[in-house]
């Protein structure tokens, strides 16, 4: 392609609304730009990118045996409003009306639509198992979109489904999808992880998300330290142990704390520890009001709160309705004396505590010398806790650490949540009906093509690893304007063509140093550039990581670059 015939708009500097490399350098190298907030155009070389990406997945996706096929974007209520999500899919579902009023949705996900047509098309064991995929947009209305590509309203995802006529067939399914996944994430050049994830009132237990391992990822990973143990830190299970703390009882003491809010304000305030508090924070749980105690040092985790009652909506309850049934605000909550309606339950490391301190239920004052089960009761202990660094790993195997991650992929046994709501049956062997069981399984194939960038930059601009780059030869006239060069040139650019290699060619009329500038930025692995010897027949030929250069006669290019490209 050359240059001046299509459209690159780079930028020399950085656009201020763009807080991370993936975003700044999509849009200063001309790959991107924004039309509306979480909306963006893909220009030439960020469409051919994608182009790379999706191939790559198509390929991996056909390989594991599902069928390509394109759902609409366009989806009538009516399906929604079959599985409930109409209602439970909240303000970030598009949603619009047709000329007679009709409801629709623009599809976030492709759940509805499959099982409808699946429920209509299959009727026996015979056609099980199935897998079939697409590559489209998605619509999700996010709260905040961000991050350029990364979290955006519309996105180009491939979902996958999978029917089958058990739960063995869905593990076997389950099984090709998770290694189509990273061989996929593997041909893309990303360092990820697969990592357990929380599957939620999604019926099925097994689900992984391949988390892109960067600074800027909006997920963070517990792993272990020795083993292969990775979980989101939504999920992992804590197992640490703890001990009975080995004090005499004190007694039970009221103190005045005025203007002490915070876990540490109160700590630092009555001088101990954070872990020697108990934190306590209300919690509606569908519509029971729950106070949840944790350690101080502590943080709920509202996922196991929200499994651990098989729960489908769980949020902090607002100041307000605190006050209302505990007499006090958030910052002098506590367990005891609340009354019946209201259950308490507390983490596992409650158990152990002596003598901390709690809120009061009366602001401005605290308890020190508590003792749970004498000065107040809990109804149960669970794991309701986030898993820190430090922990047992859950494995037990080593010991807990942190990683942030950008969440690319997710597989995902649905069993029968969809198939069941949706009446999708099959007749088995006996001619009896039975409930098909699903697998779903997508890839953020825009936040992909972003998560690469993240993990492929210098301070020149992007450096795409070569399966994925937009092109794979560089090929710059210094001086376009000197015939020599340009014959040179155009020569080598219909030579590599011919031989089936993509090259971008910059013969604009730009000054040479806006051509090395934006080529950096650009990142193509190879860059062939013709100056000053083009009359001897000879160019310099550069790597984009690295920085090798070296002199080599246009007779050789050819071979070069084939050796390079593993050709
Ligand atoms: P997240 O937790 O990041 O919101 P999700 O759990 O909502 O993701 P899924 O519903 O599992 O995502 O969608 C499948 C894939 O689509 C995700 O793994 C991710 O790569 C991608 N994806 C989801 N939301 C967005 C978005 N707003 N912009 C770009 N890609 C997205
Ligand atoms: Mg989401």
């Amino acid at each position: 392609m050359k240059q001046s015939q299509t459209l690159i708009p780079t930028l020399r500097e950085i656009p201020t609304d763009a807080d991370i490399k993936s975003h700044q350098l999509l849009l200063r190298a001309g790959f991107i730009r924004q039309t509306a907030s979480g909306v963006y155009s893909f220009l030439p070389l960020g469409k051919r990118v994608l182009r790379k990406v999706e191939e790559i997945v198509r390929e991996e996706m056909d390989n594991a045996g599902a069928n390509e096929m394109l759902m609409p974007a366009l989806q009538p209520s009516e399906l929604w409003m079959e599985t409930g999500r109409w209602n439970t899919f909240g303000p970030e579902l598009m949603r619009l009306h047709d000329r007679h009023n009709r409801e629709f949705a623009l599809g976030a996900t492709h759940e509805e639509v499959i099982t409808s047509l699946i429920r209509d098309e299959v009727k026996s064991y015979k056609k099980l198992p199935l897998m079939l995929y697409q590559i489209q947009t998605k619509f999700r209305d996010e709260k905040r979109p961000r991050f350029g590509l990364l979290r955006g309203r519309e996105f180009i995802m491939k979902d996958a489904y999978s029917f089958h006529d058990s739960y063995e067939s869905l593990d076997t399914g389950y099984k090709k999808m998770y290694q189509a996944y990273t061989k996929i994430f593997k041909r893309c050049g990303l360092n990820f992880r697969a990592v357990i994830a929380d599957s939620g009132a999604m019926g099925g237990k097994d689900t992984h998300e391949f988390m892109v391992l960067s600074e800027v990822g909006e997920d963070t990973i517990a792993y272990s330290d020795t083993s292969d143990y990775a979980a989101n830190i939504e999920m992992a299970p804590v197992v640490s142990t703890y001990t009975k703390e080995n004090e005499p009882l004190k007694e039970l003491e009221k103190i005045a704390t005025p203007n002490q809010k915070t876990m540490q304000e109160v700590a630092d305030y009555l001088n101990h520890s954070l872990s020697k508090g108990l934190k306590a924070l209300m919690f509606k749980v569908d519509e029971q009001l729950v106070l949840v105690v944790t350690r101080g040092d502590h943080e709920v985790n509202d996922i196991k709160l929200k499994n651990l009652y098989d729960a489908s909506v769980v949020e902090l309850a607002t100041e307000e309705e605190t006050r209302t049934v505990i007499g006090a605000g958030f910052g002098s909550l506590g367990p005891i004396g609340v009354n019946e309606e209201i259950e308490v339950v507390a983490d596992h490391a409650v158990e152990f505590v002596a003598n901390v301190s709690c809120g009061a239920n009366d602001n401005g004052y605290h308890y020190v010398n508590v003792n749970p089960e004498r000065d107040f009761k809990i109804s149960k202990y669970a794991d309701l806790r986030f898993i820190q660094e430090g922990d047992s790993s859950p494995d037990g195997n080593g010991t807990i650490l942190f990683a942030k991650g950008i969440e690319v992929g997710h597989v995902f046994k649905l069993g029968d949540f969809y198939a069941d709501k949706m009446g999708a049956k099959y007749l088995d062997d006996n001619g009896k009906a039975k409930t098909m069981v699903m697998g779903s399984y997508g890839i953020g194939v825009s936040r992909t093509l972003a998560a690469i960038v993240e993990q492929y930059h210098d301070e020149n601009g992007i450096t795409w690893p070569s399966d994925v780059a937009p092109f794979q030869v560089h090929l710059l006239a210094i001086n376009s304007k000197k015939e020599e060069q340009r014959l040179l040139a155009d020569d080598i650019y219909q030579t590599l063509k011919s031989a089936g290699i993509e090259v971008l060619y910059d013969d604009r009329k730009e000054r040479a140093g806006v051509k090395f500038t934006d080529s950096d930025l650009i990142g193509i692995p190879y860059r062939i550039t013709v100056g000053k010897r083009a009359e001897e027949g000879y160019v310099e030929f550069k790597t984009r990581v690295g920085g090798e250069q070296s002199d080599l006669h246009q007779s050789d290019i050819l071979e070069k670059v084939n050796k390079l490209l593993g050709k």
